[in-house]
C-alpha cells in the first residue's frame, strides 16, 4: 500500500490535499518520496518562516528536545521566560498567554476582551465586532467569530456574542459600535479571505472610534505578523498599536505556537484559574521562538524581506496573466486574469513549486529568507504554468 492510500484510510478526510508526499526539505526546498524537488513559495501556511530546517533554529529546538522537552505550567521554565520577554520587548506589550494554534491564540483573546469589560463594565458588554470576509480559526468560538456564512453551517449552535461589519465602511461600524460591545478584531490583511489590506483611514479612524469608547481593539495577526509582511506586525504599516495581539503561524518557524500579547491596560485581566494551556508555552516551541525572533529582528533582516517582497511585485508584473497582486511584503495575493487558482497551484506542484491559494487568488508566503536566485526559479516556473 503506497503512503496516500495508507494515510486516506486512517486520517480524516477534511482537506482537500494535493497529490503529493513530501519528504524532506533544506533552505527554501524539499523533496517528495520519489525524490522530486520543490521550491517553496507557501512556507507550510506561512509558518516556516526561517525555511526547512534551518540549522541555527534546528539546533535550539533540538538541543530543547534533549533538555526538557515538556512540563506542566505549574512549574518556570527559563526558556519561556527568555521568548516571552524577547517578544515583549520586540513589540512592547506588556505581557503574553501561550497557547498552540492560532484559534487558540484568538479564543484567549476574545476570552480576555470580555472579561475586561465585565470587570470594568458588570455583565451586557461581551459583543465582540469582526468584519465580514474575515477568518479567525477553526473551533466553535473562532468560527462564530469569522465573518463568512459558508463557515456558519452544520455546527449549531454557534457561540454568541459576535456581531459582523463591513471592512472599511466606517459608517457600517459606527452603527455597530453600541454599549453592547466590548472588542473589535480585525485581520489588517485578510488572509484567508483572500490578501485583502485594510484602508489606512479606515484603521486609524476605528482606533480613535473605539479608543473613546473604551472598547478594546484585537489585531489578529496570526498570519500577518512576526515578519510577513516586511514588518513585525502589520500595525506598523498603519501606525497603530492595539490592545490585545494575537500571533501564531510563523511565531515558532515551523512548531506549533500561539500567543496572545496585551497591552498594559489588559495585562492583568485573566487571573489565576481564567485561563490555561497543558501544552502552551511548550519549551520547544519557546526555543524555536526564540531562534526565529533572535534571526528576524536582527539588524537589516526584515528590510531585506521587504525588498524581496518588492522584487516579487516588480517580476510578477511582467507576467501576462497576472491581473492584479494584492497584500505586502512577503504575504501576496495574485489575482488573476483566467483560470482556476487550484488548478494553477496544481500545475505549479507538477512543475516543481509550492504555492497556496486565497479564494480566487493565488497566494504566497514564501520563507522570509528565501534568495533573489530561488525567487527567479520558482517564478520561472509561475510564468510557464500561467503563459501556457
Ligand atoms: C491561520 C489563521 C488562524 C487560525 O490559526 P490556526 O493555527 O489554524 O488555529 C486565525 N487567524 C488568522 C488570520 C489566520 O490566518
Amino acid at each position: 500500500m503506497n503512503t496516500i492510500e495508507k494515510f486516506n484510510g486512517s486520517v480524516m478526510h477534511t482537506y482537500g490535499r494535493f497529490n503529493a508526499v513530501l519528504e524532506k526539505g533544506s533552505g527554501r526546498c524539499c523533496t517528495d518520496e520519489s525524490g522530486r524537488e520543490y521550491i517553496d513559495f507557501g512556507s507550510g501556511i506561512g509558518t516556516n518562516s526561517l525555511g526547512f530546517c534551518d540549522n541555527d533554529w534546528a539546533d535550539a529546538v533540538c538541543a530543547q528536545v534533549r533538555t526538557l522537552q515538556h512540563n506542566s505550567n505549574y512549574y518556570y521554565t527559563k526558556v519561556q521566560a527568555d521568548f516571552a520577554e524577547a517578544l515583549c520587548s520586540t513589540t512592547g506589550y506588556s505581557k503574553v498567554f501561550f497557547g498552540n494554534s492560532g484559534a487558540e491564540a484568538n479564543e484567549c483573546a476574545i476570552k480576555l476582551a470580555r472579561k475586561y469589560s465585565f470587570d470594568k463594565y458588570g455583565k451586557g458588554r461581551h459583543n465582540i465586532i469582526t468584519l465580514k470576509n474575515s477568518f479567525h480559526g477553526r473551533t466553535l468560538c473562532t468560527l462564530s467569530a469569522t465573518g463568512q456564512d459558508s463557515f456558519h453551517n452544520y455546527f449549531f449552535p454557534f457561540v454568541e456574542g459576535f456581531v459582523n461589519a463591513e471592512a472599511n465602511n466606517i459608517d457600517d461600524l459606527k452603527s455597530k459600535l453600541d454599549e453592547t460591545v466590548c472588542a473589535v478584531m480585525i485581520e489588517f490583511i485578510q488572509g484567508e479571505g483572500g490578501v485583502v489590506a485594510l484602508d489606512e483611514e479606515y484603521v486609524r479612524e476605528l482606533f480613535s472610534l473605539c479608543r473613546e469608547k473604551d472598547v478594546l481593539v484585537i489585531t489578529d495577526e496570526v498570519q500577518t505578523g512576526a515578519g510577513r509582511t516586511g514588518k513585525f506586525f502589520a500595525a506598523e504599516h498603519y501606525g497603530v498599536h492595539a490592545d490585545i495581539v494575537t500571533l501564531a503561524k510563523g511565531l515558532a518557524g515551523g512548531i506549533p505556537i500561539g500567543a496572545c500579547l496585551a497591552d498594559e491596560k489588559c495585562s492583568e485581566v485573566l487571573s489565576p484559574g481564567t485561563h490555561g494551556s497543558t501544552f502552551g508555552g511548550n519549551p520547544v516551541a519557546c526555543a524555536g521562538g526564540l531562534a526565529v525572533i533572535k534571526k528576524v529582528t536582527a539588524p537589516g533582516f526584515l528590510e531585506e524581506a521587504a525588498k524581496k517582497g518588492e522584487y516579487f511585485r516588480e517580476q510578477l508584473h511582467k507576467i501576462s496573466g497576472v491581473k492584479s497582486i494584492s497584500g505586502k511584503g512577503l504575504m501576496i495575493g495574485i489575482e488573476l486574469e483566467k483560470g482556476d487558482a487550484h488548478d494553477i497551484a496544481e500545475k505549479c506542484l507538477e512543475r516543481g513549486l509550492l504555492v497556496l491559494t486565497a479564494k480566487t487568488k493565488v497566494r504566497l508566503l514564501p520563507p522570509l529568507n528565501i534568495t533573489y536566485d530561488e525567487i527567479d526559479r520558482g517564478l520561472k516556473i509561475f510564468k510557464e504554468v500561467l503563459e501556457v
